[in-house]
């Protein structure tokens, strides 16, 4: 039961996530989504997720993906999640688990570069190709030692490689709202009667400086 830890840490009376109870009927030759969220929680982190085997395998990037080649972004692998959470931008209530504000930061498409997914992940040196409203190209994931360990949680490197849609432009400063909606994180956690001083923290500094209260 690939959901039970995603089940177990939230309760759905209370937060607005999905259960993923539909199973998220997919065409068979449907595209693999991939779909990035921007989450403010008890701190800002990207939560970067990948469709595989009817799941969202999860990561969470402190500082979010680079367009640099030469930098490498920590990607702490988190539980799965269902595929309906893809669809998610809103405000998960304070309290419960990871109590902040979601937004649809990037969403799209993937495609494996490697023949063999799970051979790939076992050996901790995963590539892939994405085709997302702001990421594109290739990627890789690469598995690291140390971290993790008894808590189940590996920790890996997202890093982009070198090919046309390589560059030095921040993208997480220069693309910063939600490719969804286009809006802040203030603006999700405004309509979403959440925290917005806390949301616009996530938010680049000068537009959270002449946000509106
Ligand atoms: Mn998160």
């Amino acid at each position: 039961m690939p959901l039970k830890t995603y089940r177990k840490k939230r309760d759905f009376k209370v937060t607005p996530e999905p259960e993923g109870h539909t199973g998220a009927a997919r065409k068979k030759n449907a595209r693999l989504i991939y779909v990035i969220q921007k989450h403010r929680a008890s701190h800002l982190h990207y939560d970067f997720r990948l469709e595989w085997k009817g799941v969202l395998l999860s990561w969470a990037v402190p500082k979010g993906p680079s367009l640099d080649p030469s930098v490498k972004r920590l990607a702490m692998q988190v539980e799965d999640h269902p595929i309906e959470y893809a669809k998610f931008e809103g405000v998960i209530p304070e309290g419960e688990y990871g109590g902040g504000t979601v937004m649809l930061w990037d969403f799209g498409t993937w495609e494996p570069e490697q023949d063999d997914v799970e051979e790939a992940f076992r050996r901790g040196d995963f590539k892939f190709t994405l085709h997302g409203r702001k990421l594109k190209g290739s990627w890789v994931l690469v598995r690291t030692r140390g971290f993790g360990g008894s808590s189940g949680r590996s920790s890996w490197l997202l890093i982009k490689h070198r090919d046309q849609f390589a560059s030095r432009e921040d993208i997480t400063e220069t693309n910063a709202y939600s490719a969804s909606t286009g809006r802040s994180l203030a603006q999700v956690a405004r309509d979403g009667g959440g925290d917005v001083e806390k949301a616009a923290t996530g938010d680049p500094a000068g537009r959270s400086r002449n946000r509106r209260k």
